[in-house]
């Protein structure tokens, strides 16, 4: 078994023909809680898009293992189906579809994805135990519960649409989570909670790379690994310190060390 959730090797991607992804190098270990910074453009959600497999971001070079699995070779829902789930930088809203339903048929299809037998459809048990598992999240979110009967991410707030998607998150219990800036336009206190939310998963089984600009979360979630990336690559890879120097002194200076301005 490999000891890594997720090991990117030597990635390569295109934008239209543009390479934005110019050989990222970068493993996270079962259970550990990784963290990308870097400024704006350096590819940070290229390199979210391409591991959930976005057909816009063409994959040149390198590879991608999933808990040791080659990911490049599957299609994005079988992706889903390995445990990968991808937190928006900008989540897309689904008029017509209700929260609560999208993510029952999303909870099915990921739940049947690794060969166990249909799962119980109709079961009425399993669909309140569900939903009580949703509502739960949702107030531990400070969202109230009707958000479950709205459609999805419909009229909601920014601050809402980021909250909304930790708790799919909750729901789909991924072993892989990619969140791009989960806490970009929070206000203060759901900054706590997301925070608090996304440290309370912390489990031998669940695995994180999060995409952010702030260390306010980092402080709650005590990550294993700060990364930082600039123009399409990993510069640097250090402790959490790292993460409150960049906020103390700005990237400048860490680009200069690593002739990457
Ligand atoms: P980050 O998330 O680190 O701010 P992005 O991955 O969004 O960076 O962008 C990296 C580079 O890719 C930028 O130069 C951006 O302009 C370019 N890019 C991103 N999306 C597209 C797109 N859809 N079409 C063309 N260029 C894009
Ligand atoms: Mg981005």
């Amino acid at each position: 078994m490999s000891p890594f959730a997720l090991e990117i090797k030597d990635l390569h991607a295109s934008i239209e023909g543009r390479p934005i992804l110019k050989g990222i190098d970068l493993a996270v270990p079962r259970g550990e809680v990784h963290v990308i910074m870097g400024p704006n453009g350096s590819g940070k959600s290229t390199l979210a898009y391409t591991l959930m497999g976005h057909p816009r971001c063409a994959v040149t070079g390198g590879e991608v293992l999933l808990d040791g699995e080659d990911l490049l070779a599957l299609k994005v829902h079988e992706r889903a189906r390995k445990g990968l789930f991808l937190a928006y930088q900008y989540p897309v809203e689904v008029p017509g579809v209700s929260m609560a339903h999208f993510l029952w048929n999303a909870y099915q299809s990921v739940q049947n994805g690794d060969g166990s037998p249909e799962p119980q459809k109709k079961d009425p048990k399993a669909v309140v135990a569900f939903r009580k598992r949703l509502n739960a999240s949702l107030d531990s979110l400070n969202l109230g519960q009707e958000f479950s009967m709205r459609h999805l991410n419909v009229g909601a707030s920014g601050g809402e649409k980021k909250r909304l998607e930790v708790a799919q998150m909750h729901a789909l219990a991924p072993k892989v989570a990619i969140m791009d800036e989960i806490d970009s336009g929070l206000d203060i206190d759901s900054t706590r909670v997301v925070a608090e939310n996304i440290a309370a998963m912390k489990a031998p089984g669940f695995s994180a790379l999060i995409i952010t600009h702030y260390p306010r979360i980092l402080e709650y979630i005590k990550p294993d690994r700060v990364h930082v990336m600039a123009a399409g690559r990993v510069l640097c890879s250090r402790g959490m310190e790292l993460a409150r120097e960049l906020e103390a002194r700005g990237y400048d200076w860490i680009l200069k060390e690593y002739n990457a301005s």
